[in-house]
């Protein structure tokens, strides 16, 4: 059947001064409920802007999208401003790094989580506010009555980000989109946010769109992978085959900068080079200019031919998109045994 989330030959772009970016092309990708997709690739790699778009929270004067997203089978690709006010916050939410972003200084936590929650129902002021403590209380803030009434700097960053995910959740969203949502936290208050979502997940039987550039959260929580490279899905599949059989290149480069336990980053072969320009995309495969085996897969011209996104393995959901995930390239060669 349909995903809650299906994602199909998205592209999004926008045009500027200095000509169109193309910062998601023709991306698909489905997401079932009680499922944790996570979303990975370097800044500019469009991953927020994705999950922007299926948020509803793009500029619509501003923003070129073509294809479909549909959320609960509804789509999103060509909704009018109005339409996406409505409906924003209903079915699908999202966290940030940020909490400030979500949540506005002036106003108190409890009337932030009370407005949100009667946007989308009509409830008195009373009801909505019993509700606000439920979810405070739900997510681990303590004396949840009594915090309703503090504004957001009374809240540590920690509490500021669990106020931030009750108000996320409060309407009870299938979807669930986390744009980095502990990058700015310590060790210990990023474990328990995860665990807090993993959790809540569990209760609410939510679809999840984890969007990170941490493999170590990724193996923390993620059900299945997407890795992104210059606005393209370049590699999907189950995490535990993502993270222990990587087939992209540039997935493997991303493996081996996985931060070591105490959190020091232990960079053992960076990838070289930097993400490409969404301005002007290295033509075949956009990784071509920073891949070591680039100009060495038998048959096959990296830096002209635009690999497909396609499964070459006895599993199916598994794809990749690299010359080198052809049998005819990856067996005719020395590659393999130097994996990492
Ligand atoms: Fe490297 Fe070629 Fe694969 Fe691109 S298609 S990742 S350049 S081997
Ligand atoms: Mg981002």
């Amino acid at each position: 059947g349909q995903s809650y989330l299906e994602v199909k030959d998205l592209t999004v772009s926008f045009p500027t001064a200095d000509g169109l970016v193309g910062a998601v092309q023709g991306l698909s990708y489905s997401l079932p409920l009680g499922r944790t997709l996570a979303v990975v690739g370097e800044s500019g790699s469009g991953k927020s802007v994705s999950s922007m778009a299926i948020m509803g929270l793009h500029d619509p004067r501003s923003t070129r999208m073509t294809g479909s997203i549909t959320v609960g089978g509804e789509e999103i690709v060509g909704m009018t401003p109005t339409e996406l006010r409505k409906r924003r916050g209903a079915n699908a939410a999202m966290i940030f790094q940020d909490p400030q972003s979500s949540l506005h200084p002036y106003f108190t936590v409890g009337d932030q989580i009370i407005e949100a929650y009667r946007a989308h129902h009509r409830v008195s002021k009373r009801v909505a506010r019993d509700r606000a403590v439920d979810m405070l209380g739900r997510v681990g803030i303590p004396n949840p009555r009594r915090r309703l009434d503090d504004y957001p700097h009374q809240f540590s960053g920690g509490m500021r980000q669990r106020a931030m995910i009750a108000m996320a959740l409060v309407n009870d969203p299938k979807l669930l989109i986390a744009d980095e949502p502990t990058t700015a936290l310590d060790v210990t208050v990023q474990a328990q946010i995860l665990d807090l979502i993993m959790e809540l997940q569990q209760d609410f039987g939510s679809a999840v769109l984890f969007i990170t550039h941490d493999l170590g959260v990724v193996a923390e929580i993620a059900d299945d992978v997407l890795v992104m490279y210059g606005g393209r899905g370049v590699e999907y599949g189950r995490a535990e085959s993502i993270l222990g059989q990587p087939l992209h290149p540039y997935t493997w480069g991303l493996l081996e900068s996985i931060p070591a336990v105490s959190g020091e980053p232990a960079r053992l072969h960076p990838i070289p080079g930097t993400p490409p320009s969404l301005l002007a995309l290295p033509s075949g495969c956009s990784f071509h200019p920073r891949c070591e085996f680039a100009g060495r897969v038998p048959g096959a011209a990296c830096s002209v031919d635009l690999p497909d996104l396609v499964s070459r393995t006895e599993d199916t959901t598994r794809t990749s998109r690299c010359h080198l995930a052809d049998p005819a390239g990856i067996f005719a060669t020395d590659i393999l045994p130097r994996l990492p």
